[in-house]
């Protein structure tokens, strides 16, 4: 007896004649992160995509849970795999759902054949394994109308699964069939559940953090670090571009009035944001704004920062209210690494009175006493690189 996990194809299933292509990207995230657990194959047929551990001793727990945050995947199940003999499926279900069985007071089998050289039809298959294990645990009855558990024996061309109980999966599509795009990252709350929401669409994301040290200290990038590692157990590995944002900061603070500095700060960063993101292949820009969430994120203000670049800029969080991106942060797991307190450079130079309808061409005339084209460019150029 052996334990392996089968995975229903999600939305996928939707995608006519790209179902090939989704399917290939499901199977080659699923392969690169099951990699980092131990060794396992992955193999699609039948609608249905079976992750086999090589070894008896696979960390079965760790790959479920790896599984639950690959997009792509409407539902999942633990099942275990053996002959395809109908002795041998009645024994097995009796040992595997031992645990189970003691929890739950009525049951029923469903089955399904899928190989129809197997020699007893699915209601026969039902009641030979319902009958077993109603002798087995007497203490379980049979409830066909609405059983606490259902048990599934499906016999499929490469071997007999039993199972009982679904897991939802992460849903979404598979990672890399929408395209690249870059995420504005902060160490806020809002840009990490950006990032991952954009992921489920099925994005591959690049991160660019705006650091101001000494205004911003190690401390705030490694948080930024750490958020994207959190990601990344959902968007796959990504790397992070560290650009050096003082000089500029310092610029606008001196050169530009107070109440504008915020909003001319942000085209800036879209600026910077767009030729790096180009030079990595993006089409797209990623931020954590919400609407009126502060000054800054009023139409007006958005509108005045979305001039500064012509790549499209996403905003998935855009309609949500705190709470609810809250409660995605949290079940991402990203939530408390996001409320330690380190300073980000758009809270440094925060002016007392920002404008929340700023008119483009007076922010444009603030901005123009800088001579920022070179520096973006020294910008752009001195990005790091981190490879999370
Ligand atoms: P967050 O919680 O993501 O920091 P916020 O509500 O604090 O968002 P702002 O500080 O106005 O809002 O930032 C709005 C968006 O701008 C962020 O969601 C993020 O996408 C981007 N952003 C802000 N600061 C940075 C930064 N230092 N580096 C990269 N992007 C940033
Ligand atoms: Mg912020």
């Amino acid at each position: 007896m052996k334990e392996v996990i089968l995975i229903k194809l999600g939305e996928i299933v939707l995608k006519g004649l790209n179902r090939k292509n989704f399917e290939d990207r499901l199977i080659k995230s699923l392969k690169r992160r099951l990699h980092k657990i131990g060794r396992f194959e992955v193999r699609a047929a039948q609608s249905t995509i079976t992750v086999t551990p090589l070894y008896d001793d696979a960390d079965m727990d760790e790959a479920v849970s790896c599984v639950s945050k690959v997009f792509g995947i409407a539902a999942f199940s633990r099942a275990c795999s053996v002959e395809k003999d109908i002795e041998t499926i009645k024994k097995a279900a009796g040992e595997y759902l031992e645990e189970r069985f003691s929890e739950i007071k009525s049951f029923k089998v469903e089955s399904k054949r899928s190989d129809k050289k197997f020699p007893l039809t699915s209601p026969e298959i039902s009641i030979e394994v319902g009958t077993y294990l109603a002798d087995l645990y007497p203490d379980v009855e049979v409830d066909v109308h609405d059983p606490e558990a259902v048990v599934t024996v499906e016999i499929r061309d490469s071997a007999a699964y039993i199972h009982c109980g679904v897991i939802k999966g992460a849903g979404g599509i598979p990672i890399g069939t929408g395209g690249k795009a870059a995420i504005l990252i902060s160490g806020g709350i809002d840009s990490p559940v950006a990032a991952y929401m954009m992921a489920k669409r099925g994005i591959e994301l690049t991160a660019i953090h705006f650091a101001s040290p000494p205004y911003t200290s190690v401390r705030a990038e490694e948080k930024v670090a750490e958020l994207l590692q959190r990601v990344g157990e959902y968007s796959g590995r990504l790397n992070m571009y560290t650009v050096p944002f003082t000089k500029l900061q310092e610029e606008i603070r001196d050169k530009c009035r107070e109440e504008y500095s915020t909003i001319i700060m942000r085209r800036f960063m879209m600026m910077i944001a767009e030729k790096i993101a180009s030079e990595h292949e993006c089409q797209a820009l990623i931020t954590g704004e919400s609407l009126g969430q502060v000054a800054s994120q009023t139409i007006g203000a958005i509108a005045c920062t979305d001039s500064a670049c012509s790549m499209p800029v996403f905003r998935p969080l855009i309609g949500m209210d705190k709470e609810e991106i809250i409660s995605i942060s949290r079940k991402i797991n990203t939530f408390e690494v996001s409320i330690r307190p380190y300073e980000d450079c758009c809270t440094v130079f925060t002016p007392k009175h920002p404008r929340t309808r700023p008119v483009l061409k007076n922010v444009i005339a603030e901005q123009d006493k800088i001579d920022y084209i070179p520096l973006i460019e020294e910008a752009v150029k001195n990005t790091r690189l981190t490879e999370l």
